[in-house]
């Protein structure tokens, strides 16, 4: 997961919320001073957490002098918790929407940015998302500044299977860029993506260069390509090629393993430009969508069920039947055990299992810790425990495994517990934590009808 360090150490200060016996202004404070501390190691602009921490400090003394805590604890809590997800939300939201490609018409995207930050390697990256979605995609190299930058797109986009242009002779930028999107207009490609040349550093030439380009080729959108190892000066880079060119989109670049990326994403916000991509690694699969709200819920391990109904409708793409079938249950919150051991299967098929699961609320966070091949072991286990499952209990909501009292509520677990331990050589501990994970997901996605309902259960669930 990308600022994998950052989440750790937001979820530590707001665990020790949770156990803190009363939530007065001294367990706000330190509360605050652990999630500023956590911020500012990220590069995150001094004055945009001084901002966060007397936004989070007025909201929850209004809402405490309003009497929105009850005088309960856990309410106050909750009034804390939901005034520092939002106040994070606003950090990495610049309350622009961007633009969105249609099918049937061609959308011509424009690639620009500082040579190095990732702009090659993102178009491909770029065309095979929306390949993957349905939209007839390509790429148009209009890069003749780089030696080899043709070479390069030309490999990256067979290996993609996606349709490609340039030249190895024509030297003019804009009449490659010109005539690789006539070619693939008359086509009738869906999206048209244009990779232009970078310099290392803002040059008056790359800046007449991007205009000519984009005169040229009339682009639905242009997109800056950032490297978040600049952290927050990614704000004075996104400014100085604004004032030349005007672009309508973000990608953020490398943001696995760069811990300063906080700060190139809450940077990129303050110019009120939206962020659409994290590239997340050099394979061609490693873009993650961005959107501020689902972004802090996964950095704070609260999964983000929107982005894993997205995941399943890709899936959709191959399997439509079934898959729709499922995205409906998962949207109606009728979940069985059975239904939720498929949507693990999904997840071990999908790729990179750290960036999917955690996008699945009640998966335990260790399944993100160490490598994809640990986390594969973990769910490969827990595919185990359901494998030793009869029909009737998968079909069910995990109810045969409760023990219920007189008045109907659940007492303990059943013998049913110590089979399927036994059966698929587990222990009974695993098989509960199996059980209780379940709960969460079938509770959440029950939730998660309602807009923003997933929010809420996350916050329940703390
Ligand atoms: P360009 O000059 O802007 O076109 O940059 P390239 O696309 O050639 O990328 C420069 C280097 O960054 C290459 O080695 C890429 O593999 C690498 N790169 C691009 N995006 C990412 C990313 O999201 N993560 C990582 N780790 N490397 C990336």
């Amino acid at each position: 997961m990308v600022l994998a360090d950052l989440g750790r150490k937001l979820n530590a200060a707001l665990s020790s919320l949770n156990r803190a016996p009363v939530v007065d202004e001294k367990v706000l404070d330190a509360l605050l001073k652990e999630v500023c501390a956590a911020l500012l190691e990220s590069d995150v602009n001094v004055k945009l957490v001084a901002s966060l921490r007397q936004k989070v400090k007025a909201k929850v003394k209004a809402s405490f002098e309003g009497g929105a805590d009850k005088g309960k604890e856990t309410n106050r809590k909750t009034v804390v918790q939901k005034a520092i997800f939002d106040e994070l939300v606003q950090l990495v939201d610049p309350g622009v929407e961007p633009y969105k490609p249609k099918k049937g018409q061609p959308n011509v995207i424009m690639a620009v940015g500082l040579q190095g930050n990732g702009k090659t390697t993102t178009c491909t990256k770029l065309a095979v998302y929306y390949q993957k979605r349905g939209f007839k995609s390509c790429i148009v190299c209009a890069d003749t500044f780089r030696a080899g930058a043709f070479d390069q797109t030309r490999q990256s986009a067979t290996k993609a299977k996606v349709a490609y242009f340039g030249s190895y002779t024509e030297t003019d930028p804009v009449a490659i860029a010109a005539q690789g999107v006539a070619k693939f207009k008359k086509e009738r490609f869906d999206v048209i993506i244009v990779d232009t040349s970078g310099r290392h550093k803002q040059e008056s030439e790359l800046f007449q260069e991007m205009v000519q380009i984009g005169e040229a080729v009339k682009p639905n959108m242009t997109v800056l390509v950032l490297d978040a190892s600049i952290g927050q000066a990614a704000e004075a880079q996104a400014h100085a090629f604004k004032d030349s060119a005007d672009f309508g989109a973000i990608i953020v670049t490398k943001m696995d393993g760069h811990a300063k990326g906080g700060g190139a994403i809450s940077a990129v916000a303050v110019t009120k430009t939206p962020i659409i991509f994290l590239g997340v690694g050099e394979h061609l699969h490693d873009l993650d969508k961005f959107a501020p709200q689902p972004f802090i819920s996964k950095l704070l391990g609260l999964g983000d069920v929107q982005g894993l109904m997205e995941h399943m409708q890709d899936i959709a793409i191959q399997n439509p039947d079934k898959q729709k079938e499922m995205a409906k249950k998962l949207e109606e919150g009728k979940l069985s055990i059975r239904d939720w051991r498929e949507q693990i299967q999904n997840v071990m098929n999908m790729g990179p299992i750290s960036k999917i699961a955690s996008m699945i609320p009640g998966l335990p966070q260790d399944i993100m810790q160490g490598s994809d091949e640990e986390g594969a072991l973990r769910m490969k286990r827990m595919i185990y425990i359901t494998d030793s499952m009869t029909s009737r209990e998968l079909d069910s909501d995990g109810a045969p495994f409760l023990e219920h009292g007189k008045d109907g509520k659940p007492v303990g677990l059943t013998w049913r517990v110590t089979r399927v331990a036994r059966g698929s050589g587990t222990s009974v501990r695993e098989v509960e934590e199996l059980l209780c994970q379940y709960r969460m997901m079938a509770n959440m996605a029950k939730q998660a009808g309602g807009k923003n309902g997933w929010l809420q259960a996350a916050q329940k669930i703390q």
